[in-house]
């Protein structure tokens, strides 16, 4: 009896092979333009939606989406942060919100919010991050205020993807009852999407802040109950935004190892030897490639357990780990990349400094490395290490 199978689907194949002509074609050639210039390219995103793998990915039909699985979406959102990366963060952040709502929304908000969303015609962001430290997620400041029917909302977030760009924004709050989640609309008075920050990786994804100035909400935009916002915030972010990271990260480490291959195969010294021919290069590639294949498998088994129906609370471990560890390949994977490359490793049409500044971002985005370190810590030894 065969009780470990290591092959995709008809189905999943298909879909990678749907995607990585997409990259190559369509995303690839101007992904160095993005960086340079960056602006979100809404025309892309929505042609990725319409071929069944983007930001519906993982969303019922029923609701617009493609139902193609997690573990389809892994392998997708591989091809696609290989040819840009700051793509892969629109599909890893825009779908959290989505699964939110599907979660603990009601049927109401899932049909009026997720739909165009799914579909790429709208834009969505989870604004969970704030100023006095993304990693303690439950010091939330951002106060929620009931009055009549209605709650007032003032209060700021920080490097929230697409803040500029959304046009629904699910946040949490501090209300009576607790932290709470809410939905709001673009155009509400009182809420300020953005600007977005100057950073130095994953700037098409237009990262910046958000903030609220006595927005008046009604209180059909509470999702789920009040004190519910923490758990449906971290079922989005461990579900969704850190299976995206690690897909991210995967496909920043491929696309600068397939890079470097090339090129050291190309180069010649020592009167036309390749580069790639000498055995301390090779050693060096031999490296990169285990930890990248490791980061795969780790990846691929996510996604599958995901399928399998498994929640975030039940394999948290497994996608903390998974989260930290193919973020500290890719991190690591450039940055040797540079360096076999010489003085060519550095130019800007080489493109590896480009995937080493999207790479160092993927340690904060979705949970930073070092929380996932404590929450596997936590879940390996018992103890909760915050507070000494
Ligand atoms: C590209 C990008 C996209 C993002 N998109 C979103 C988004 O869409 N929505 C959103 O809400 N947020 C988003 N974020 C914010 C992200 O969630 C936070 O950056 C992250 O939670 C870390 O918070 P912080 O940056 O405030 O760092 P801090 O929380 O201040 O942490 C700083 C450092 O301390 C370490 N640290 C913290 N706690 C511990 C501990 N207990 N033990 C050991 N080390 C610790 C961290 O690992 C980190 O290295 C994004 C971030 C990035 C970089």
């Amino acid at each position: 009896m065969v009780c470990l199978d290591f092959s995709l689907t008809p189905e999943q194949e298909k879909l990678k092979n749907i995607a990585k002509e997409f990259a190559e074609k369509e995303l690839a050639p101007k992904a160095r333009e993005l960086d340079k210039n960056p602006v979100f390219p809404r025309d892309l995103l929505k042609r990725i939606c319409e071929l069944g793998i983007g930001v519906g990915a993982i969303i019922p039909k029923e609701y617009g989406g493609n139902a193609i699985g997690h573990l389809a979406r892994i392998l997708v959102n591989i091809e696609i942060a290989k040819a840009s990366a700051f793509m892969g963060l629109a599909l890893q952040t825009i779908p959290i919100g989505l699964w939110v709502l599907l979660h603990f929304g009601n049927e109401e908000q899932k049909k009026k919010y997720i739909p165009e969303v799914a579909k790429g015609e709208k834009i969505a962001c989870l604004a969970a991050t704030e100023p006095t430290g993304g990693s303690d997620i439950a010091n939330v400041n951002t106060v929620a205020k009931k009055v009549g029917n209605n709650y007032v909302v003032n209060g700021s977030k920080v490097f929230i993807t697409l803040a500029p760009e959304s046009d629904v924004c699910l946040f949490t709050a501090k209300t009576e009852g607790g932290v709470s989640l809410f939905v709001v609309e673009k155009g509400t008075e009182g809420l300020i999407l953005g600007p977005a920050d100057e950073r130095e990786g994953l700037r098409a994804a237009k990262v910046g802040g958000i903030r609220f100035k006595d927005c008046k909400i009604p209180e059909e935009n509470l999702v789920g109950k009040e004190g519910q916002g923490l758990r449906a915030a971290l079922k989005g972010i461990t579900e969704v935004g850190r299976p995206g990271n690690i897909a991210m990260a995967v496909g920043i480490s491929e696309a600068v190892f397939e890079r470097t291959l090339q090129f050291l195969k190309d180069r010649k010294l020592y009167g036309g030897k390749a580069l790639a021919g000498l055995q301390g290069i090779q050693f060096t590639l031999a490296d990169m490639y285990m930890e990248i294949e490791a980061s795969k498998l780790l990846a691929y088994k996510v996604g599958w357990l995901l399928d399998q129906g498994k929640t975030g609370v039940e394999i948290g471990k497994e996608i903390a780990a998974t989260k930290a560890y193919t973020s500290e390949v890719a991190k690591k994977v450039a940055f040797k990349a540079i360096s076999l490359c010489g003085a060519y490793g550095t130019l800007p049409g080489f493109d590896l400094i480009r995937y080493l500044r999207d790479a160092l971002e993927t340690d904060a985005s979705a949970g930073a490395n070092n929380v996932c370190r404590m929450l596997l810590g936590r879940e390996l030894t018992g103890i909760l290490s915050l507070g000494g």
